[in-house]
């Protein structure tokens, strides 16, 4: 059987970063052919086309250049790659690889991954994230299954993994899934057989600014009042427990919500947002009847992904409240 064709571009990241370069800490310095060079044992895997599209970290990375690289990886697979590999900071994978499940509308895996522990480091994760991102990118299984995040042998959906910890190799989970898969003995092995929606959204021309608000005890939520006049076009609340704000949020949130679409989600780590359940104001079943919008099963990172990317394509509130709801009932 032929070897698969892929491409690995790299965007930077700890798993790109040394020291010596003059400053105290590490840095990005590899490129992604140093990367592969390091792992000879790719190139028992698939034949690897390497690009190094920038070198920054994960936090540095903007929405506008993510969206380039989905248009760069949809033009090499319409050019006959098979799958492609995204290397990058994991500071904010939870956010790229969302963005990417979004706006590449293909069957051909897209994977991220990236490593918690620099390249010089005892025990450097990179090299085996890498390994096995390329044989889960060769994964007949893999396709169709949109974005997915490889890291510490563990596959997770894009729309549900979140970085869980500062520092362990351990660190990516899938609070609301779990994991699709492992990787284990050189193959990709998926345990889950669950598929997430696929949103295929065009390219947004523009990037809206949508802002996301975390309620906490006792704060008034004068922040809210403040959005429209500092650019905002759209919010994400991220409220408690369920779905809960402060009962002096509640109508700052319509008057909000009278201007631009504002959604609702959770700061609790797992769980939908509920819609049926609690009464009191700034409830969940409250907020909805002042025109919030659900966010389902994403949370607010993802949700402020999700809504400026359908904004920017001049969606209507009822287009943008139907893709939220595809994360309610995963089955729609
Ligand atoms: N701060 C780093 C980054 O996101 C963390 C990492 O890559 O693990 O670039």
């Amino acid at each position: 059987m032929s070897k698969p064709k892929l491409i690995v571009i790299s965007t930077g990241g700890t798993i790109t970063m040394t020291s010596g370069q003059g400053s105290k800490g590490i840095a990005p310095t590899l490129t992604a052919a140093d990367l592969l060079n390091a792992v000879p044992q790719i190139g028992q895997q698939a034949d690897i086309e390497a690009l190094t599209f920038s070198s920054m970290p994960g936090a540095s990375l903007a929405t506008s250049q993510i969206a380039e690289l989905a248009h760069l990886i949809q033009q090499r697979f319409d050019g006959g790659i098979d799958g492609a590999i995204v290397i990058q900071g994991t500071d904010t994978i939870e956010e790229t690889a969302f963005l990417l499940d979004m706006l590449v509308a293909d069957r051909k895996p897209v994977i991220v991954t990236g490593a918690m522990r620099g390249a010089q480091a005892a025990g450097a994760d990179g090299p085996a994230n890498l390994l096995a991102s390329v044989i889960v990118a060769g994964s007949p299984q893999a396709a169709g299954r949109g974005t997915l995040v490889v890291l510490n042998d563990e596959v997770h959906a894009a729309a549900f993994v979140k970085k869980g910890h500062t520092g362990l190799t351990s660190s990516f989970i899938s609070p609301n899934a779990g994991r699709l898969g492992l990787v284990s003995e050189q193959r990709a092995l998926f345990t889950s057989s669950s598929g997430m929606p696929r949103l295929a959204l065009s390219r947004p021309g523009a990037w809206p600014d949508i802002a996301i608000v975390k309620a906490c005890l006792g704060d008034d939520g004068r922040m809210l009042d403040a959005l429209p006049g500092l650019g905002y076009a759209g919010v994400v609340v991220e409220a408690m427990g369920a779905g809960h704000v402060p009962q002096c949020w509640a109508p700052r949130l319509s008057g909000l919500a009278a201007k631009m679409p504002v959604v609702l989600a959770v700061r609790t780590p797992g769980g939908p947002v509920f819609t049926n359940t609690y009464g009191f104001p700034g409830s969940e079943i409250d907020l909805a009847g002042r025109g919030l919008i659900p966010a389902g099963l994403l949370d607010a990172l993802k949700a402020r992904l999700l809504l400026g990317a359908l904004m920017g394509n001049n969606e209507t509130v009822e287009a943008i409240r139907h893709q939220f709801m595809r994360f309610s009932n995963l089955q729609a």
